[in-house]
């Protein structure tokens, strides 16, 4: 038979990791007899949801086995569950079996914890009436994500991380990682590998920066490459284990193309619009711009640790005609779009008011008082007629797409070298 194990919420800011605690009952279910139906899956969820500790990431095992071993395989993932999940300090674990037949009506789920919030009584009714067995603590939360995961939309599933786990001694001690073999690395696996190394602020995105029990994760589209890109880097401590998961990161799973007036909080939208203000730049670096559609107008906010987009976003001018892929916050002025890409569709013709040239020797004039013409600052002939003259300017900036800094993207948001490569599969 086979089974979909679902687990969510095992770690808390302090500790452990949702796709340790997979990857553990992996191993101890196949030391049962069952059998891998598939890569473990990592999935990751909303990642607007006020819930999540970090990266909302659920976890769900595919498991083939015989049906008398259910039970006992189920005993030994909920005890490993309850062994490592940092309960106590924030996490609400939920675990749930799902079988294939019942798995197949979860996809709708999973498409709504992907963009929108799920209601956990919804949850538990679910789990009540169609799984196989399910089992939670604390608030049970953690059903939620687990639900989600077991109901991946396989096809969503594009991507693979190969996850190096560290021995216990290290965990919470800083990451003995070589920063220029990890740049050598991507050198290597640039191609089918990503987000390796963020260059523009020169720093190493393969550890996390979390005292969990993970050492690093190599992002990519093929599995078999990974463990050949895991063997060049240079590490200075021992991995206990790693395993590859399948994943919907780098997808754009959670975006929802719609009219800026019929937006929500705490979903991820793709809008379409001009610009109708435009940006300002904060002391602390933020910019600010408003954009619209006819359907309403809001605020498209890019702080400062998304790094160089701000240039190109600060540069942007009235009825400039944008695609803004970002996340909606209610903020007390109202909602407001965090960017997280942006595409540039149509730039303006930017026409500025200038003081006229002397038709003589074509050298800018001064303005003489308001309504009392220009006189030449070289060879001081008057206009008392003389007025402003609108001059088109060249543009800073190019159409195209942009994408905030590797270091401020989320997991889920598909970077822009991996659109190049689905752009050059379609040709
Ligand atoms: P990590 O990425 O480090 O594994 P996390 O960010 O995944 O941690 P969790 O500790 O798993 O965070 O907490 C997220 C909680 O939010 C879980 O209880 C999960 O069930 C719940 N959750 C996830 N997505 C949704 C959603 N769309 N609506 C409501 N609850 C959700």
């Amino acid at each position: 038979m086979r089974v979909y194990i679902g687990i969510d919420d095992t770690d808390s800011k302090h500790s452990m990791c949702t796709t340790y605690v997979g990857a553990v009952v992996m191993k101890r279910a196949e030391s049962l007899g069952a059998r891998r139906a598939d890569y473990p899956w990592l999935v990751r969820l909303n990642p607007n949801c006020p819930f999540k500790t970090r990266g909302n990431a659920a976890v769900c095992i595919p498991l083939d086995l015989e049906p008398p071993r259910f039970e006992e395989v189920w005993d030994t993932v909920v005890e490993t569950v309850m062994e490592l999940a940092d309960t106590g300090r924030g996490a609400d674990p939920g675990v749930v079996a799902f079988d294939a037949e019942t798995r197949s009506h979860l996809h709708e789920f999973y498409l709504k914890a992907v963009r929108e919030l799920v209601d956990l009584e919804e949850t538990v009714e679910l789990c009540e009436s169609n799984s196989l067995d399910y089992w939670a603590v604390g608030e049970s939360r953690g059903l939620i994500g687990a639900v989600a995961a077991v109901g991946a939309i396989e096809e969503t599933l594009t991507t693979y991380e190969l996850l190096a786990y560290r021995s216990k001694v290290m965990w919470g001690k800083e990451r003995l990682v070589d920063p220029e073999s990890v740049k050598e690395m991507d050198r290597m696996f640039g191609q089918l590998t990503f987000d390796n190394y963020d260059y523009e602020k020169d720093e190493v995105r393969v550890t996390p920066h979390t005292p969990c029990p993970v050492l690093l994760g190599i992002r990519g589209l093929n599995p078999d490459v990974l463990p050949y890109a895991l063997s060049t880097l240079k590490l200075g401590e021992p991995i206990e284990f790693y395993e590859v998961f399948r994943t919907n990161q780098a997808t754009d799973l959670h975006y929802v193309t719609c009219d800026i007036g019929s937006i929500r909080p705490l979903t991820s939208v793709v809008i379409r619009g001009r610009v109708v203000r435009s940006p300002t730049v904060t002391q602390g670096g933020h910019v600010f711009f408003e954009v619209s559609d006819g359907s309403g107008r809001v605020v498209v906010a890019v702080y400062e640790p998304t790094g160089e987009i701000r240039r190109v976003v600060s540069k942007l001018v009235l009825s400039d005609e944008v695609v803004v892929f970002g996340s909606v916050k209610e903020k007390p002025e109202g909602l407001t779009v965090n960017l997280e890409k942006l595409k540039v569709l149509r730039l303006a013709d930017l026409i500025v008011e200038r003081a006229p040239r002397c038709p003589h020797c074509r050298k800018s004039m001064k303005s003489v008082g308001k309504g009392k013409g220009y006189r030449c600052r070289r060879c001081g002939f008057y206009g008392p007629d003389l007025n402003k003259v609108s001059v088109k300017v060249g543009r800073e900036i190019v159409e195209g797409f942009y994408e905030v800094a590797v270091s401020a993207r989320r997991h889920i948001v598909r970077p822009l070298s991996l659109h190049e490569q689905d752009a050059a599969e379609h040709l």
